[in-house]
C-alpha cells in the first residue's frame, strides 16, 4: 500500500518507529513525519516483536536504532 500523503511507500504492516527525544518529537528514526500509526518507542516495537505481533518496524527505522543500541549511543535530551 502507499499512502500518498506521506510518501510511504512500504508495505502497511512495516510501521515507523517514533523518536520521543525531545529534539526530535513528531518525528521517526528515519526523519518521516509521524501520521497515523507507529511504534512508540524502542521499547513498544520490542514488545510487539517478542509478543509475535504481525507488525514490523520500518526497515529504515530498524538499523538506526540497533546501531544506536549497538554503539552506547546515550541521550543528551530529556526523556521522561
Ligand atoms: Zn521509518
Amino acid at each position: 500500500m502507499t499512502d500518498k500523503a506521506t510518501g510511504n511507500e512500504r508495505p502497511e504492516y512495516e510501521v515507523c518507529l517514533s523518536d520521543t527525544h525531545a529534539d526530535h518529537k513528531g518525528l521517526s528514526w528515519c526523519g518521516k513525519h509521524v501520521i497515523g500509526f507507529a511504534f512508540a518507542d524502542v521499547d513498544h516495537a520490542a514488545q510487539n516483536g517478542r509478543g509475535g505481533g504481525r507488525l514490523v518496524v520500518c526497515r529504515d527505522c530498524l538499523p538506526l536504532a540497533v546501531a544506536a543500541l549497538r554503539n552506547g549511543w546515550v541521550c543528551e535530551g530529556t526523556r521522561p
